[in-house]
């Protein structure tokens, strides 16, 4: 049986803390889009961890943790938090990684990088690693597979094609050093040692693991407003944060992925740039930042504030529909316990017409956020293990945002721990 857990809205929803608990009873955890551009905060009986590539299952020894060929594979991040969970302790995980994996490229984040410079204030707030030339290059043909690296003869005469286009560019429009082929073979003499143990043929995989009837969790990164199709494009990734694309991303039949577990926030936090309807500002987001996720709202790869926000249903609606939503998990409630009263984002205000659809971006930029204010519950709520010990206006928040946005919320997340669950 296929599962998968997803983003509803901006991503940091806690998908990696509902993956983490939901491998105890996975044989195999796969990554299957996206790169080392966000991370998932993971806190268990080994440590705290911030994984960026790796899948969230790899703290368990009965799974098989696996980078799917969607992913865009950064190696050396890749092999060096491999080395920091084995130092911290975990045993070491068994992973594979699709040859057919694309691997990010050492110019793709200096590209990243330069072009964000010269965007200046019309950056895309990019985490600059080089995702955004990575798919680019993947798209127009010009990427590198992992299982080219095993032939260094094509290796050098396609390199030599590649940089020469670069070259121009490095040169003519951001005025930086040119690329030597030389040097980037040597770089990637040095990737092909580090990925050498982990290549498999992924779809073969796990075309067997599905007729032995495995239990198999895709793990989306971000959420669906920032998919390329979906999300508030142009301010999204580069590549599809839906479920659906598990089906690519991994190799497997689509009709395979039998549940979708959307992971949505009690409230709401962005990284980067793009319209944010229900976003709050001064003291009060900086009181839910500070109080938001575990340790406070910072981004798990960059560290920076995340931008904080009221939950919105039309955003969340719309997010848990595009994935195909079977389940919500709804998480981080235990962070509203301070508050006396709670603003919920019902509808959006666009050119005085209020609308619970969720616009393209031309109009997203115009909405106004319509609130409607619930009463706090003012506790904590830690430690409960059933829903209805949870107090009354717990239970109404959770209610009320579960009939607006229309799909069944089944599991309630009331810490960050794996045993902070409580299923409904
Ligand atoms: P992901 O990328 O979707 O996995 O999300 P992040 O890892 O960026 O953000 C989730 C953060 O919230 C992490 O620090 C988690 O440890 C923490 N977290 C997850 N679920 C809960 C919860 O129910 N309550 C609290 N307080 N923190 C949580």
């Amino acid at each position: 049986m296929v599962k998968a857990v997803v983003g509803a809205n901006w991503g940091d929803e806690g998908k990696g803390k509902i993956t983490d608990m939901l491998a105890k009873d996975a044989d195999i955890i796969i990554r299957y889009q996206g790169g080392a551009n966000a991370g998932h905060t993971i806190v268990n009986s080994y440590g705290k961890f911030a994984l960026h590539t790796l899948p969230s299952g790899v703290f368990y020894d009965h799974t098989t943790s696996i980078i799917g060929n969607g992913v865009a594979l950064n190696i050396p991040s890749l092999f060096q938090e491999i080395q920091s969970i084995v130092e911290k302790g975990v045993p070491a995980p068994k992973i594979l990684v699709s040859d057919r994996a694309q691997i990010v490229m050492p110019y793709h984040i200096l590209f990243d990088q330069y072009e964000e410079e010269r965007l200046g204030k019309n950056s895309f707030g990019s985490t600059r690693s080089g995702i955004a030339p990575f798919y680019s290059d993947k798209y127009a043909k010009i990427g590198f597979q992992v299982s080219e690296l095993f032939d260094e003869a094509q290796l050098q005469e396609k390199l030599e094609r590649v940089v020469a286009q670069k070259n121009v560019i490095l040169e003519h429009l951001y005025h930086k050093p040119v690329l030597k082929v030389q040097e980037l073979m040597k770089t990637l003499r040095e990737y092909r040692e580090m990925v050498a143990p982990y290549v498999a043929d992924v779809s073969a995989f796990l075309d067997n693991a599905i007729k032995e009837e495995k239990t198999i969790l895709l793990e989306g990164q971000l959420g669906t407003l920032k998919d390329p199709d979906h999300g508030i494009y142009p301010m999204v990734t580069s590549s599809s944060t839906l479920a659906a694309y598990g089906a690519i991303g991994a190799g497997i039949p689509p009709y395979e992925i039998k549940q979708i577990i959307t992971v949505c926030k009690a409230y709401s936090s962005a990284v980067g740039a793009g319209a944010f309807v229900s976003e709050i500002f001064g003291q009060e987001a900086d009181e839910l930042r500070r109080r938001g996720g575990d340790g406070g709202e910072y981004g798990a790869t960059t560290g920076r504030p995340r931008r904080m926000g009221w939950f919105d249903c039309v955003a969340s609606k719309y997010g848990c529909r595009m994935q195909g939503t079977t389940d919500v998990a709804f998480t981080v409630l235990d962070v509203l316990g301070y508050l006396e009263e709670i603003p919920v984002c019902v509808g959006y205000d666009i050119d005085g017409e209020v609308t619970t659809e969720f616009p393209v971006t031309h109009l997203l930029e115009k909405a106004k956020p319509v609130f409607e204010v619930l009463p706090g519950w003012k506790g904590d709520i830690r430690g409960i293990k059933k829903y209805e010990e949870l107090p009354e206006n717990c239970r109404r928040y959770i209610e009320f945002i579960e009939e607006r946005i229309g799909y069944p919320i089944t599991m309630i997340s009331n810490g960050p721990g794996r045993e902070d669950i409580i299923y409904r």
